[in-house]
């Protein structure tokens, strides 16, 4: 194995971006037609052995969480599955991937080849319920709007992004784990993890995968032509604007999960009644002080016009001013491009470090509560995620998006 690999991002050391891991090895086994004492078949086991023990044996923060939580994920949902002879539970102390770098070219073979029927079962059924999870987006759309929570275009948005992606793909444990992603899209893709209630036999669709959904087609209304903040705020300043739209999408998301008490302007994730906090704390907690009224004043519907607008649009530049006003306003220096820096910024962190505890996010929000001179308003550390990923039961809950291909 060269050091190549250092470049790569964990899914693409192991191959599992937006297919099964191990689907090489399904293929040559396939094309070669024999059993597993074919060459080809065994020199693709042995690489990606090697590429798996590189990920294992690598010191690097973002790898060591990497693997963690695709053991995490694969004990959560695939483990109960996998019930085969080859696959030893007993010999597994560290997880499925400490397995997989000492496993045979034999067992690596086996577990790639039930790795990828599992994937393509996920796939399948994913397909079939397609239709549930684009009617549950609309009918979410069109519960925001009749909330006035969203504009009244948002429907037509929402339906070009469904009509764009096509089908949406099945993530594996490992590229989900390896990504801490329950969903993501980028201008091509979108795709979903395993989130049934047995997630094991795949089946009971819940309300995780509908709102992850939901979620990611709103995501995905940039692609209608108009642009979403990832686009950029306005035109002239087309930085992506991930900062604000992880945070409004989700917001928007929680809003629905719960129709009798939807809470609209209640932005602060430690504020909202169901207390799911999951996904997107800090950069929600952060949103929520700067649209407060006695900060920027940004309304919900504001943001929510904003969001389906144009970049030339007054919803646009409102937005833009209240933004830059309060970042100026608070920067030590006054700096006239302190909101683009911070978005800049945001953008450039590694998603591990953007919105966990002492993360950009984090930082930014203690800083601004020194300087207001306030205690942050967190009674419970607790509540507050360690890391990028939060499991709970054993699944992860995490969300991001990814507009890198
Ligand atoms: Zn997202």
């Amino acid at each position: 194995m060269n050091e190549s690999y250092k470049d790569l991002s964990p899914v693409e050391l192991l191959d599992c971006r937006a297919k099964p891991f191990g689907y090489a090895i399904k293929d040559a086994y396939v094309a070669s037609g024999a059993p597993d004492n074919d060459l080809n078949v065994l020199a693709k086991a042995s690489d990606l052995r090697k590429r798996v023990s590189a990920l294992v044996n690598d010191e690097s923060p973002a790898f060591r969480n990497a693997v963690r939580n695709a053991n995490v994920m694969y004990a959560g949902t695939d483990k109960l599955s996998a019930d085969n002879p080859w696959y030893d539970h007993d010999n597994m102390p560290h997880g499925t991937l400490q397995w997989l770098a000492t496993a045979s070219d034999t067992e690596v073979v086996q577990f790639a080849l039930w790795n990828t029927s599992r994937q393509i079962k996920f796939q399948t059924k994913l397909s079939k319920q397609q239709p549930m999870l684009e009617a549950e987006t609309i009918r979410k759309t069109k519960s925001l709007i009749d909330m006035n929570v969203f504009p009244k275009n948002a429907a037509d948005h929402v339906r070009v992004s469904i009509g764009h992606y096509g089908t949406i793909l099945a993530m594996d444990a490992f590229e989900s784990g390896l990504e801490s992603t329950n969903g993501y899209t980028n201008d091509r893709i979108i795709a979903l993890a395993n989130n049934y209630d047995l997630p094991w036999d795949m089946d009971g669709i819940n309300q995780e995968m509908i709102s992850t959904t939901f979620h990611e087609y709103l995501h995905g209304t940039k692609m209608g032509g108009a642009g979403t903040f990832m686009n950029g705020l306005t035109s002239g300043n087309e930085i992506p604007f991930r900062i604000l739209e992880e945070p409004y999408v989700t917001h928007a998301t929680e809003i629905t999960r719960d129709p009798r008490l939807p809470q609209p302007e209640v932005i602060n994730p430690y504020e909202r009644y169901n207390g799911n906090i999951a996904t997107y704390v800090s950069e929600r907690h952060l949103l929520s002080i700067i649209c407060a009224e006695d900060a920027a004043n940004i309304p919900i519907d504001l943001l929510s016009e904003a969001y389906f607008d144009q970049l030339n649009s007054n919803a646009r530049r409102t937005l833009e001013k209240k933004l830059k006003k309060f970042f100026t306003e608070i920067d030590d220096n006054h700096n006239d491009d302190a909101l683009y820096e911070f978005a800049n910024g945001y953008e450039a962190t590694h998603m591990s470090s953007r919105g966990n505890k002492n993360s950009y996010v984090e930082n930014y929000l203690s800083a601004l509560f020194a300087k207001q001179g306030i205690e942050s308003t967190v009674e419970d550390e607790m509540m507050r995620p360690d890391s990028q990923i939060t499991t709970t039961d054993d699944k992860i809950i995490f969300d991001f998006t990814s507009t890198s291909e």
